[in-house]
């Protein structure tokens, strides 16, 4: 499949950073505005010997500080869903953690409702559906991430859909975080988790029995057969993001990686960004890299943007009208 079509086709994208997915005229622009030096703007863009998820994290400070206002806020999401729109992602979830744009004074309600006004401009701007999920940050005390479920709970009418935990997984295990996670259910918030990115299976395994119905990275199951077994029998939905996983060395190769594995073998999968900026990539170039390493078809890359709309978060009238657009879509 050539790239024109890959862009043109249809496509649903579940995992995809707010803060990490800036496009580089944003960034200039917010850095001027904000008077940071345009230098810093390319210290925003993962470098060529990343060695580690630390030396890609590490992009995430010079971003964030542009992301403290609810008009930039705004802008952020404009921007992100332009870029998802002008590649025919027809579903997009957008995930942020509040907590981390709250440096000037922002309450938790104000940047969700933010990033939602920016949503709503989005979806009138272009012909595309956006959802939210509000991440708790693993590291943050109990307090904080208590008040920020609580205010993704507050902001069911503004989009948000559903809840995460997001960054460092191998110092904190997924049992720490069921209460906020029971908290998340009782207030019909989705759960989909982090997992599985840094080489520790059981970790995919506890956050499905903490409620999840869909794992973030997840490509630490690939040598553990039964942590695959138990996904494929819990029919949870694992979302794979290629060039993040081989820039933060979760998978140490394209040989290593693990997309014919699991798709193969009937674990449901989807593919995604992760951070579109951060990763200078887009899901036209993510696909393209599983045509070119993997053979991907253009029925299999169907039924992957198909299976990632049935295991969306978006309400079942939007499932059914896009099923049917995607479906279309690949007609031809
Ligand atoms: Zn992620």
């Amino acid at each position: 499949m050539e790239r024109e079509i890959l862009q043109q086709l249809p496509k649903v994208e579940l995992h995809c950073h707010l803060d990490g997915s800036l496009s580089q005229k944003l960034l200039q622009k917010l850095a001027q505005q904000e008077g940071l030096p345009q230098a810093l703007v390319k210290e925003a863009v993962v470098p060529e010997n990343c060695e580690s998820l630390a030396d890609y994290l590490r992009c995430f400070d010079v971003v964030l500080p542009l992301l403290q206002t609810a008009e930039n806020l705004t802008l952020a999401a404009i921007d992100v869903i332009e870029q998802a729109a002008s590649e025919n992602i027809c579903y997009l979830e957008i995930r942020f953690a509040p907590e981390l744009h709250r440096e000037k004074g922002l309450s938790l309600a104000e940047v969700i409702t933010a990033v939602a006004a920016g949503v709503k401009q989005g979806e009138a701007l272009f012909d595309i559906h956006v959802n939210l999920l509000i991440c708790g940050m693993r590291h943050h005390e109990a307090a904080v991430n208590q008040a920020v479920f609580q205010a993704a709970a507050d902001s069911a009418k503004e989009k948000v859909v559903g809840v995460d935990f997001a960054g460092d997984e191998a110092n904190y295990p997924p049992a720490e975080f069921g209460i906020f996670l029971a908290f998340a259910k009782q207030h019909n918030l989705q759960i989909t988790l982090h997992a599985g990115e840094c080489g520790c299976p059981r970790n995919v395994v506890e956050s499905i029995q903490l409620g999840a119905k869909r794992i973030g990275h997840g490509v630490a199951i690939k040598d553990d057969l039964a942590a695959q077994n138990f996904c494929r029998e819990q029919q949870v939905l694992i979302e794979l993001c290629p060039t993040s996983n081989l820039q933060t060395k979760a998978v140490a190769s394209i040989a290593d990686y693990p997309f014919r594995q699991f798709f193969d073998s009937g674990l449901l999968c989807s593919i995604n960004t992760d951070n579109r900026g951060v990763s200078q990539t887009n899901l036209t170039q993510e696909y393209q890299f599983l045509v070119e390493h993997f053979a991907l078809t253009q029925a299999e890359m169907q039924q992957l943007n198909l299976q990632a709309l049935t295991h969306s978060f978006a309400d079942e009238a939007v499932k059914k009208e896009l099923a049917e657009k995607i479906t279309q879509g690949y007609q031809v």
